[in-house]
C-alpha cells in the first residue's frame, strides 16, 4: 500500500473529521458510560459502509470491528479511546463542552477522530492492504478499568494471532507534525493504597490519655517517602504519594482514627511484588512507635507498558520511511503515567504512540487533563497518516 494513496484518502478526510470531533467535545461522557458518543462513531462508520459490534454489548458501550485486507499478512489492533473528564471547561472554543462539570481534557475526541479517520482510509485501500487490522473505540480509559472490563467483555476472544496492538493520544507536550513513542519502559503500573491508623480518641488538651492517629499519620506519610528514597535504586522508577488523608472533625477533639489513599507507580515486577510487604512493615511499624495500629490495603492495578525494541523500531521505521525522517521521536524517559492499555499486553506487543497537537497558541501547551487546554486539529491529519503508514508496513509478512 503506497503512502501517496493513503495521503490522497486522509487529506480527502480532513475536513469531514475535524466537523465531526466537535460534536463528541460538545457532549461528553464520563468513562463507561459514553452510549451517545459509541452512537456518534457508530452512525459515522456506518456512513462509511464499516458494521461495528457494541464492545460491552448489553449496555452499548465501546465499538470493535475488523478490516480484512485482499493480500495476505499479519493482523494488527489501532485502538482510541473515548471517555471524557469530570473536568469543568474554561476554554473559549466554539464547540466547548454543553454538560456542566464534564470536558474532553485528554482529548480523546482527537483520539477517536484519528482512529476513526485511519478506519476509513484503510476500509478504501483494502485491495492493497495485507492481513487485518482490529480496530477499537475503548470506554473508561481513565478508570484505568475500561480496557480489563472490555477483555472480560470477550473482546479480545479467539485473537491468537495478534502481532502487534498500537493506541493513539495526542500530546500537547509534542509539536505538531511529530510523532513519538517510547521503547522500553513506557508507562508504568498504576497499584492504589489504602491505610488506616487507629488510635483512640479523646479530648485534645489531654493527649497524654489519647492515642493521636493524626501525630502517627504524619509519621507514616515521612516514613514512606524515606522508604522510596532510602530502600530502593534509585534508578529503578517507583513513584508513592499520599493524596488523600482524613480525620477528625473539630479542633478541640483527637479523633480514633485517620484515613488515607495513595497511589504507587512502577515497573520492575519484581519490586511490585515485593512493595505490599515493604509498606505494610513501614506503616505498622511507624504506627506502632506511636502506640498506634494501622492496616494496609494494597491493590494491583494496570500493569506497566513496556514496548519491545522490535515493535518500537518497526514503528519508527514506518513513520520515518512514510511520513519524513524528520517525523519520529524517541522519549528519552519513562512517564510514571499509566495507560489502562497495557492490559492487552497479555496478548500481544504493545505501544502508545504520541500524536503532536502543540502549536503557536498557548493553549495548546497547557498539560492533559487542564481546564483550559485545547487541541490543534490539524494533529486529526497527522495522526490518521501515521496509524495508517504504521498499519500498511506492520501488515506486511516478508516473502
Ligand atoms: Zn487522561
Ligand atoms: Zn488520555
Amino acid at each position: 500500500m503506497q503512502q501517496k494513496d493513503i495521503d490522497a484518502a486522509a487529506a480527502s478526510l480532513r475536513e469531514e473529521l475535524i466537523t465531526f470531533r466537535p460534536t463528541l467535545n460538545r457532549y461528553p461522557e464520563i468513562g463507561l458510560h459514553e452510549i451517545e458518543t459509541t452512537q456518534r462513531i457508530k452512525e459515522k462508520l456506518l456512513a462509511h459502509g464499516i458494521e461495528p459490534d457494541y464492545i460491552i454489548k448489553d449496555e452499548k458501550i465501546g465499538l470493535t470491528f475488523s478490516i480484512e485486507g485482499e493480500l495476505p499478512g499479519n493482523r494488527i489492533a489501532l485502538r482510541a479511546d473515548i471517555d471524557a473528564l469530570p473536568v469543568s471547561e474554561q476554554t473559549d472554543e466554539p464547540f466547548r463542552s454543553e454538560r456542566d462539570g464534564l470536558m474532553h481534557a485528554c482529548g480523546h475526541d482527537l483520539n477517536t477522530a484519528i482512529v476513526l479517520g485511519a478506519a476509513i482510509v484503510l476500509n478504501r485501500l483494502r485491495d492493497r492492504l495485507c492481513g487485518s487490522v482490529k480496530f477499537i473505540f475503548q470506554s473508561g480509559e481513565e478508570t484505568l478499568v475500561g480496557a480489563k472490563r472490555a477483555i472480560e467483555a470477550g473482546l479480545m476472544d479467539g485473537e491468537t494471532d495478534m502481532k502487534y496492538m498500537f493506541a493513539f493520544h495526542v500530546k500537547t507536550d509534542v509539536p505538531l507534525g511529530k510523532i513519538g513513542a517510547k521503547c522500553g519502559n513506557a508507562l508504568a503500573a498504576s497499584d492504589t493504597l489504602r491505610i488506616r491508623v487507629i488510635g483512640k480518641g479523646g479530648h485534645a488538651a489531654h493527649p497524654y490519655k489519647t492515642v493521636d492517629p493524626i501525630i502517627a499519620s504524619a509519621a507514616v506519610v515521612g516514613a514512606l517517602q524515606d522508604m522510596v528514597a532510602r530502600e530502593h535504586h534509585p534508578a529503578d522508577p517507583l513513584v508513592l504519594s499520599i493524596c488523600t488523608i482524613h480525620g477528625g472533625t473539630v479542633f478541640n477533639v483527637t479523633p480514633s482514627e485517620v484515613t488515607m489513599t495513595g497511589t504507587v507507580r512502577s515497573f520492575n515486577p519484581e519490586l511490585r511484588d515485593r512493595l505490599p510487604g515493604m509498606i505494610e512493615r513501614v506503616v505498622r511499624h511507624t504506627a506502632m512507635a506511636h502506640n498506634a495500629d494501622a492496616e494496609v490495603i494494597y491493590e494491583k492495578g494496570v500493569p506497566a507498558l513496556v514496548v519491545p525494541r522490535a515493535m518500537f523500531e518497526d514503528a519508527r521505521k514506518a513513520i520515518s520511511d512514510r511520513l519524513g525522517a524528520d517525523r519520529f521521536f524517541e522519549y528519552e524517559t519513562p512517564s510514571l503515567g499509566s495507560e489502562d492499555f497495557a492490559w492487552f499486553s497479555q496478548f500481544a506487543p504493545v505501544m502508545q504512540v504520541s500524536v503532536g497537537s502543540r502549536s503557536e497558541r498557548p493553549e495548546t501547551a497547557l498539560p492533559l487533563h487542564n481546564e483550559r487546554v485545547i487541541f490543534n486539529e490539524d494533529c486529526i491529519l497527522t495522526g490518521m497518516r501515521a496509524a495508517c503508514a504504521i498499519a500498511a508496513e506492520t501488515t506486511l509478512r516478508p516473502a
